[in-house]
C-alpha cells in the first residue's frame, strides 16, 4: 500500500478586514515533504500519526506539503492555488497511490473558492482516482460541504472543544481508511444540517453528554464514525452552520438516519447549548468582589486570533483601568510595534506608549499607557494539549496595577505557561485576561476560581443572529426561533 499525506488549512473569518497570505502560513511553519521530522503541532499532529500507523504495517509513505495559517480574513487567491497546486504535483508524480489523508480545517475560503477543501478533495480524487481511498481530518468548527461529502470516502471532526482529541482522531480515519482499501469496509457518508449557528463547548453539559453519546454509537451497528460540525459562525459561505456527519459501512440510509437522529437532539437542547456572556464591567466586578487567593479567568471570546480576531482589542484593558483595577494580568495582546518600542527601550525603562487598537473599529481604541518595561523575551512557545507553539516575542509591561503581555506573533493564548518566559507567575493575580474563546479553558480553568465568558465588540463577537450572512439560503436557529417551522425533518 502507498499512503499519500499532506495538510492545507486555515479558518477563515471571511468578515475581517486582514487577508490570509503566505506571510501568515510561514509564521506557523511551511514544511515542502518532512513536516513530521519535527515537534507536531495542532494540524501537523495527524501527518505524524498517520505515517507511525503506515509504517508500522510496513506500507510506503509519501509526505507532501504541510500548511497551516493562523485564521485571519479571506486567503490571497495565488496563494491558495500555489499550496494546493503543490499538492497536486506531488500526488501525480507518487501515482498510484492507494490511499490519500489529508488534514484541513475545513472552514478555509480563499477569493475565488467559498470551499477550498471541497475544491482540493475534488481535485486530488480527480488524479488519484476512483479507487483511491481518500480520507480528510477537520477542526469541528468547520462547514461540511457538498462538495467534500462527494469527493471523500471519510471525513472525521475533531470530538472536543477545547480539540484535545486531534491525534485520537487521526487515529480513528487511518483505520477507517486502512480498512476500506484492505476491502474490510465500504465507507458511505451522510450529513445533517441542524440549522443552529453556534459555538458548543464540550468539557461542559449539555455536549459532554452528547459528545459521549456519538462515540457510544461508534464501532458498532455497522457505524464506523460520528463526528459533529460545530461550523464556524463568521464564515460567510452557503453551507455555514451545525451538522452531524456519519460515517456507516456500506449503508448511506443507516447514515442517513442516525446524522438526522443526532442533529434532532441536538436541535432539541439548542438553548442549553447556550453561554452565559458577561458585559466587561459585570465580570470585573465580580472579580472584585471574590475571594484574593485564586484568580478569576475573564475570556475575551470576540478577540479570539483563533477565529480570526486581531487579538489586540483593548475593550477589555480600558474597562480595567477606567475601573482602577489593580492586580491584574491581561495577554497576549497582539503587538509587534509596541513590542519593538519596548526592546529599544530596554528592560527597566520607564516610557509612554501607545498599545493595541490597530486593526479598526473591531479593535477598539489604541491605549495610551506609562509603562514600565518589566522583561522581554524572544522566541516563545505555549503548551496546547501534547503539542507547543510559537508566541513569538513578549514583553511584560506594567501600567496603573495592570500587567500587560504583548506579543509579535498573532495567536491565542492555550496555557498559562505562555507567561513563563517573562517569570510570571499567573496564579498571585486577582483577574487574568486571556484572548481565547474556549481553548485556554483546559490550562486556566485548574488555575481559576471562577471562569467569565465575556463579550465586547471584536472580530467573532458571539452575537450569532446578527451575524451578517449573505450566502446561506436555509434559515437558521437563533436569526430565527425554529427554523424547521411547518417543514417536514
Ligand atoms: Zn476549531
Amino acid at each position: 500500500m502507498k499512503v499519500f499525506i499532506a495538510c492545507l488549512g486555515t479558518e477563515t473569518n471571511t468578515f475581517v478586514p486582514f487577508p490570509t497570505g503566505r506571510r501568515n502560513f510561514e509564521e506557523s511553519g511551511v514544511f515542502h515533504g518532512d513536516v513530521t521530522k519535527h515537534t507536531p503541532n495542532l494540524f501537523s499532529a495527524p501527518m505524524h500519526v498517520w505515517r507511525r500507523r503506515a509504517e508500522e504495517r510496513g506500507w510506503r509513505v509519501i509526505e507532501s506539503l504541510y500548511a497551516f495559517a493562523q485564521p485571519a480574513g479571506v486567503t490571497v487567491r495565488s496563494v491558495y492555488e500555489g499550496y494546493r497546486d503543490e499538492i497536486l504535483a506531488d500526488l501525480k508524480k507518487a501515482l498510484p497511490i492507494d490511499i490519500v489523508l489529508l488534514s484541513m480545517h475545513g472552514a478555509m475560503v480563499a477569493d475565488g473558492y467559498d470551499d477550498c477543501e471541497g475544491d482540493l478533495l475534488g481535485r486530488v480524487r480527480e488524479i488519484a482516482g476512483a479507487r483511491a481511498v481518500i480520507g480528510g481530518e477537520l477542526d469541528l468548527h468547520c462547514h461540511i460541504t457538498r462538495a467534500m461529502l462527494a469527493n471523500a470516502d471519510a471525513l472525521v471532526t475533531f470530538k472536543e472543544y477545547p480539540h484535545i482529541d486531534t491525534a485520537e482522531r487521526a487515529e480513528e480515519l487511518f483505520t477507517l481508511c486502512a480498512d476500506a482499501a484492505e476491502g474490510k469496509t465500504r465507507p458511505v457518508m451522510a450529513a445533517y444540517d441542524c440549522r443552529m449557528v453556534g459555538m458548543y463547548r464540550t468539557p461542559v453539559e449539555p455536549m459532554k453528554s452528547f459528545v459521549a453519546r456519538m462515540k457510544a454509537l461508534e464501532a458498532k451497528d455497522g457505524i464506523l464514525s460520528v463526528s459533529l460540525g460545530h461550523g464556524f459562525p463568521w464564515g460567510d459561505v452557503a453551507e455555514v452552520g451545525t451538522q452531524a456527519l456519519v460515517v456507516a459501512d456500506g449503508d448511506r440510509t443507516k447514515a442517513q438516519d442516525v446524522a438526522r437522529q443526532l442533529g434532532q437532539e441536538l436541535f432539541a437542547m439548542r438553548d442549553s447549548t447556550l453561554v452565559k456572556y458577561w458585559q466587561p464591567d459585570d465580570a470585573i466586578a465580580d472579580a472584585e468582589s471574590a475571594p484574593a487567593d485564586k484568580p478569576v479567568v475573564l475570556a475575551d471570546v470576540a478577540d479570539n486570533a483563533g477565529g480570526g480576531s486581531p487579538s489586540d482589542s483593548t475593550f477589555l484593558l480600558e474597562a480595567l483601568l477606567q475601573r482602577g483595577f489593580k492586580g491584574a494580568l491581561v495577554g497576549l495582546l497582539w503587538d509587534p510595534v509596541a513590542f519593538q518600542i519596548a526592546e529599544e527601550a530596554g528592560e527597566g525603562a520607564t516610557l509612554e506608549m501607545r498599545i493595541g487598537g490597530k486593526c479598526g473599529p473591531i479593535s477598539g481604541n489604541p491605549v495610551d499607557l506609562r509603562v514600565t518595561v518589566k522583561k522581554l523575551a524572544w522566541d516563545c512557545q505555549q503548551t496546547f494539549g501534547p503539542t507547543r507553539n510559537g508566541t513569538g516575542n513578549l514583553a511584560w509591561l506594567q501600567a496603573d496595577g495592570i500587567d500587560i503581555v504583548i506579543n509579535t506573533k498573532r495567536t491565542q493564548i492555550f496555557h498559562p505557561d505562555a507567561f513563563a518566559p517573562l517569570g510570571l507567575d499567573p496564579t498571585r493575580y486577582r483577574l487574568i485576561v486571556v484572548k481565547s474563546s474556549q481553548h485556554f479553558y483546559a490550562g486556566f480553568a485548574p488555575i481559576a476560581a471562577r471562569v467569565l465568558y465575556v463579550t465586547t465588540r471584536g472580530g467573532i463577537e458571539p452575537d450569532f443572529a446578527s451575524i451578517r450572512h449573505t450566502k446561506r439560503s436555509v434559515p437558521y436557529w437563533p436569526r430565527v426561533a425554529d427554523p424547521f417551522a411547518g417543514q417536514n425533518i
